[in-house]
């Protein structure tokens, strides 16, 4: 096949994020250029533990039964910090709603198969390595095969950078920013599932880091943790020491068998200064990612795949569109992620907070539905909702 033609939208990545976008614009008769560096099923560092919205944004795209029955339904994810627990639980107006534990390599591999059956082309093994355009807009990017090393340009109307946290397409574009903080690296692994952790998740705060566990389908657990960049010893040794260094997390892993290798990365998140442009559209983590505390990445990979096929398929003004739609979409739930990090570096005080959350369900309640993007974030930033968690 040659790697010289047109299409309508190149998609840079097939992670969640490249995935939907490719789907959604061909089912709405777009041709669509899909390329993956890699192959599917490949592998990806996450913690594995999804917010309960991706449920509808993968119906939207029409893969409802098939992602579930790779998936564990969660309950929701108990939050330890110090003596005390709080449980972050999910619910919409018809009631509770779960969490979903993944494989993120059979789930990804799902959404890159279902874009293709949505009548988009994959096309693994290869990577966008430049872009085109004549200055004032982008109109295509180079493809290089990764099994025959040959380079070749394709014209599109639009470029999707879909190529996450370390996206090229950002780099190209010159809108990458350094990440000044939060700076944790992030190391996960699959380990045999413990008794007795089958249907929530937790989330253990230690001394400067974390420690996700979470189910995994297959009886799986994923451990995930995200620790200070500055850190003696192999990631086997970090790995090793963050599960000792709270005890709570070591007696749930005493003897417990690890499956897989630890894979990691380093620094977690990225930030770009801007998000859209003349032919371009950045989605998932190649437009911004802050940390995996409050597990989201997914679900906001999803809904901006969504707003840039809706911006593009819309057909006028696609980058005010698609800025407009993310801002209706994520500033408010952003900044009570900030809030959240800025408690999570002042870990007296998140103490504190868990300890009232701990005792007030329908704090918990609200905090955690606003999170899941059940309720708006607004609901969980009022003053009384403040107040309520706050107050000494
Ligand atoms: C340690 C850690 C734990 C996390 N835990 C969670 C969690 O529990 N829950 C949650 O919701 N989120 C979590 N996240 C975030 C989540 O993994 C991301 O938000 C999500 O994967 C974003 O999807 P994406 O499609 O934007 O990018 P990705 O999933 O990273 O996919 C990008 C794809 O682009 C491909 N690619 C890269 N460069 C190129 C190129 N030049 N050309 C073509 N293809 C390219 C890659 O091979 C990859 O397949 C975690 C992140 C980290 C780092």
């Amino acid at each position: 096949m040659s790697l010289e033609r047109d299409v309508d939208v190149i998609v840079a990545g097939s992670g969640p994020a490249g995935s939907a976008a490719a789907a959604a614009l061909a089912r709405a008769g777009a041709s669509v250029l899909l390329v993956e560096a890699s192959a599917h099923p490949r592998p990806k560092a996450c913690a594995e533990y999804a917010s309960p919205r991706i449920a509808e944004e993968l119906e939207r795209l029409g893969v409802a039964g098939a992602w579930r029955s790779r998936a564990v339904a969660l309950r929701g994810m108990d939050l330890h910090v110090g003596a005390h627990v709080a449980p972050i639980r999910y619910a919409d107006r018809s009631g509770p709603r779960p969490a979903w534990g993944l494989d993120r390599r059979t789930f990804d591999a799902l959404l890159a198969e279902h874009a293709a059956e949505s009548g988009a082309e994959l096309r693994e093994d290869t990577k966008v390595v430049e872009l085109t355009g004549d200055g004032s807009r982008i109109d295509g990017a180079v493809l290089r095969d990764g099994r025959t090393g040959r380079e070749g340009a394709v014209r599109a109307g639009w470029v999707i950078g879909a190529d996450g946290a370390r996206s090229t397409v950002a780099r190209l574009l010159g809108v990458e920013r350094p990440v000044r903080a939060p700076r944790r690296i992030g190391l996960v692994a699959h380990v045999a599932g413990p008794p007795g952790l089958v249907d929530h998740g937790e989330m253990h705060v230690g001394d400067g880091y974390y420690v996700g566990l979470a189910p995994t389908p297959g009886g799986e657990l994923n451990v995930g943790m995200a620790l200070p960049m500055r850190g003696r010893g192999s990631a086997a040794d970090r790995f090793a020491a963050a599960i000792a260094g709270i005890p709570a997390v070591q007696r749930r892993l005493d003897g417990v068998e690890r499956l897989a290798p630890i894979r990691g990365t380093s620094p977690i998140g990225h930030r770009v200064s801007e998000v859209a442009g003349r032919g371009w559209l950045l989605v998932g983590d190649a437009a911004g990612f802050v940390d995996p505390f409050t597990g989201e990445g997914i679900y906001r990979a999803l809904r901006s795949a969504r707003a840039a096929a809706d911006a593009i398929h819309g057909g006028s003004e696609v980058a005010d569109a698609y800025r407009a739609e993310r801002r209706r979409a994520f500033a408010a739930k952003s900044a009570l992620t900030w809030l959240i990090q800025g408690f999570l570096a002042l870990p007296w005080a998140l103490e504190h907070v868990v300890a009232r959350l701990e005792t007030r369900p329908a704090a918990a309640l609200r905090l955690g539905s606003a999170l899941g993007d059940l309720r708006p974030a607004t609901d969980a930033l009022s003053p009384r909702a403040l107040a309520e968690v706050l107050a000494p």
